[in-house]
């Protein structure tokens, strides 16, 4: 049985690449080594990661003033970098979109000496749509902290605001190198690597010149500027999740880069959207204008009927579509390596449990 993995992350990589780290596996490069066993100094490992970088600086077209990090922690620990580096003694601004960006706003608070304001919020309609933003913000704020992709809730920025002196940072963790966007409209984007990069314990942060904290953040690994000066191996840093980065990085090339992969992206989207608009059983939830192209929640507005369906489904080798535990319903991760035969297999079950279950 072929298995579709709709996870939200950790979440299902490219076959090629999984294909490529099995036959490098015991044997790296005639090294008689794995990359799990190389020195994070040995040259073999020094190529490996500037190669990640290099391509991750041509796919997302990351000009020259903009560092980018190979970081731990996950995009939680972003959280409270950011504001450690960028804001301390200042103002810092949050939109709120659901749980994520709940989360961001929670870390940043837990600092003394950070005012946190939430300039605008979709939490009073559930979430269900990028709320209206301000046209202009206090221009002596540090940052407006936007999530671009509301992973469990299912929405995302269409355009990314604009607000002059003050920069955007933006934790894109479950749309990075799934969309338009350009690098140069934000001030720091960081992204888990387990959504759309990568295995898990990688963090990407990439972060303009002129934002490079300072003074020293009191704990070292937790200081941009420090990580930025050591290229990202001031200690051990999670070198086979940077492997299996620059394999996938490879791969979102061979795809027609970033535009080829979005191009797909949107065509799996829309697919599901349409079939999900057609049903007479199946509703999404989201605001139109506001709609993700990587995670697709949907529900059939009856509990037991949502229950039965994740039930069958799995029998079916539709894996982890059963929607987060905040939101409930059904939730199809399509990020870039999902592909298209999933969503059109989804979509054939659904007509079919659609007609067995009283659609009409
Ligand atoms: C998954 C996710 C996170 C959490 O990432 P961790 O790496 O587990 O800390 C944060 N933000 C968004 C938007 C996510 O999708």
């Amino acid at each position: 049985m072929t298995i579709y993995n709709f996870s939200a992350g950790p979440a299902v990589l490219p076959k090629p690449v999984l294909e490529i780290a099995q036959s490098e596996m015991l044997d790296y490069k005639g090294s008689g080594m794995s990359v799990m066993e190389l020195s994070h100094r040995s040259s073999l490992f020094e190529a490996i990661i500037q190669d990640a970088e290099s391509l991750l600086r041509e796919l997302m077209a990351i000009p020259d003033n903009y560092k980018v990090l190979f970081l731990q922690g996950g995009a939680s620990l972003q959280f409270s970098m950011v504001p450690l580096n960028l804001a301390q003694g200042k103002k810092a601004l949050y939109v709120n979109t659901g749980s994520w960006s709940k989360k961001a706003i929670s870390a940043a608070k837990a600092l003394e000496n950070i005012e946190v304001e939430v300039i605008a919020s979709s939490e009073e309609q559930n979430f269900t749509s990028i709320p209206e933003l301000p046209e202009t913000v206090d221009q002596k704020a540090a940052y407006v902290h936007i999530t671009t992709n509301n992973t469990i809730e299912g929405t995302a920025y269409a355009k990314i605001p604009s607000y002059g002196d003050v920069p955007v940072v933006a934790d894109m963790s479950s749309n990075i190198l799934a969309n338009d966007y350009k690098v140069e409209d934000f001030g720091v984007i960081y992204a888990g690597a387990q959504k759309n990069i990568g295995p898990a314990g990688l963090t990407v942060a990439i972060v303009r010149e002129d934002l490079l904290n300072q003074e020293a953040v009191f704990a070292p690994m937790l200081d941009y500027a420090l990580q930025a000066k050591n290229n990202s191996l001031y200690n051990t840093p999670p070198t086979y999740a940077i492997y299996i980065a620059k394999l996938v990085f490879e791969w979102v090339k061979e795809q027609g880069g970033v535009a080829g992969i979005t191009a797909k992206d949107r065509e799996k989207a829309q697919l599901l959207y349409d079939a999900i608009e057609k049903s007479n059983l199946f509703k999404s939830p989201v605001e139109k204008a506001s709609r993700s192209l990587t995670n697709i929640p949907f529900v059939t507005g009856d509990e037991a009927l949502d229950k039965a369906f994740n039930q069958a489904a799995l029998v079916e080798g539709f894996e982890n579509l059963t929607g987060h535990r905040s939101v409930g319903g059904m939730r199809a991760s399509l990020y870039n390596a999902f592909p298209l035969e999933g969503v059109e297999a989804l979509i054939a079950f659904m007509e079919k449990f659609e007609q067995e279950n009283g659609g009409n």
